[in-house]
């Protein structure tokens, strides 16, 4: 089972609306400036522990290198990243027409997490299951442990 997340306003959000983690020591925080969503750390662990694959899927151009380092220092190996780059060679070439902004089924992803409604509405037409974030909530990661399980349910 692979799950996926966005970055900017899923897991990068701003701290004047968000609850966030803690941010990382000295001299990390200098590289790495972004606050993640609180329960992220948490919810990443989950996943890890449960045997399912931890992607991140975003449009944004920020390198592997810099995504793949900024998770480990708060002790999170990622299994796989797709960004801007990575999404225009293996997602959008060879295709003339205009492809949706992101395609999971693509990578065979079971759950991408977004807060980008028009991924949601691409989620339905063209057939990937997305969980949709909003604004600060308490119980946004155990909501999607659930979603988790419900789909590991129709897996098996
Ligand atoms: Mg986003």
């Amino acid at each position: 089972m692979i799950v996926s997340f966005d970055l900017d306003d899923t897991l990068f959000v701003s701290e004047n609306k968000f609850k966030t983690e803690a941010p990382l020591k000295f001299p990390k925080n200098i590289i790495y400036k972004e606050r993640l969503r609180l329960g992220t750390v948490g919810l990443m662990r989950y996943i890890r522990e449960q045997n399912i694959k931890l992607w991140i899927y975003t449009t944004s151009f920020r390198s592997e290198r810099y995504i793949r380092g900024l998770f480990k220092s708060y002790g999170i190996v990622l299994d796989n990243v797709i960004n801007g780059e990575k999404h225009a060679k293996e997602v959008q070439a060879g295709h003339a027409e205009g492809m949706p902004s992101k395609y999971p089924s693509k990578y065979r992803i079971d759950l991408h997490i977004d807060d980008d409604i028009s991924v949601y509405q691409n989620g339905k037409i063209y057939g990937f299951n997305v969980f949709l974030v909003g604004g600060q909530d308490d119980e946004w990661s155990q909501k999607i442990i659930h979603e988790i399980e419900r789909i590991k349910a129709k897996k098996n």
